[in-house]
């Protein structure tokens, strides 16, 4: 299966920003093995489009419903009309902050599948959960409710994102990794059939230069999703010379 490299700008970048924006899919474009993808705010997602090509550019959320009376939120319809043709839904921040439960990731997922976008949805447990012995059922338990009732790789991919790995610098253990992905894929398969083996599981949480390559060879990690180490051309290239 072909990697996975998605960088996620989270609240990050003004126009300002659009010439780093093609610094990381000028050099992304070197890597024909490896797929990536950028995800950047809204605001800059029709200007990022411009600036890199065919490069795809993603989003970081979308609304469950197509269109109505929801202030401030942008639907996957208008993600896709803006250019992006991928974006992250059911992030732990978003899970956090924003209240999102299983059930509205699972509708986000549905919306961006039918507006034509892909989705790379989001799971993983916090410290507490993970020290009470709970990380197993708690993703799990995420997989079971927030993906959609039919799923397929050439859309969906799932990113496994221990909470407390996300911008603390601290990382899961290669054998926890393995661990979770092997666990991940078992359901996947048992509820997808052979199309579960196509949907690709990425690694989230401080994955950076230094670690990648070991993440990468985890089995079962079909790339990753990168908060701070996508910021910049610089940290971003390394990961993608180790996918
Ligand atoms: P991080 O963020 O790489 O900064 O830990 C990852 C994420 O939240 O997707």
């Amino acid at each position: 299966m072909r990697k996975f490299i998605v960088g996620n700008w989270k609240m990050n970048g003004t126009s300002n920003d659009l010439d780093e924006i093609a610094a990381i899919s000028a050099v992304a474009q070197l890597y024909t093995l490896v797929d990536s993808a950028l995800c950047v705010p809204a605001t800059l997602i029709t200007r990022a489009v411009t600036a890199v090509g065919a490069f795809p550019i993603g989003g970081q959320d979308c609304h469950m419903q197509r269109a109505g009376a929801h202030m401030g939120c942008v639907s996957a319809d208008m993600l896709s009309d803006a250019g992006a043709v991928l974006t992250i839904i059911g992030h732990s921040e978003r899970r956090a902050a924003q209240h999102e439960r299983d059930a509205d990731i699972r509708a986000k997922a549905e919306a961006a599948k039918a507006a034509g976008l892909q989705a790379i949805l989001c799971v993983g447990e916090t410290l507490e959960e993970r020290e009470a012995g709970k990380a197993l059922d708690i993703v799990l338990g995420q997989v079971a409710h927030s993906l959609p009732e039919a799923a397929a790789g050439a859309w969906l991919s799932v990113a496994y994102e221990p909470v407390w790995a996300i911008g603390t610098g601290r990382v899961a253990e290669p054998s926890d990794v393995a661990d979770m992905h092997a666990a991940i894929r078992a359901a996947l398969v048992a509820r997808y059939g052979p199309e579960g083996e196509k949907i690709r599981i990425l690694y989230g949480g401080s994955m950076n230069g230094d670690n990648a390559a070991q993440l990468l060879a985890v089995p079962n990690v079909d790339g990753g999703l990168i908060g701070g180490a996508s910021l910049t051309a610089a940290k971003f290239q390394p990961i993608l010379v180790a996918a």
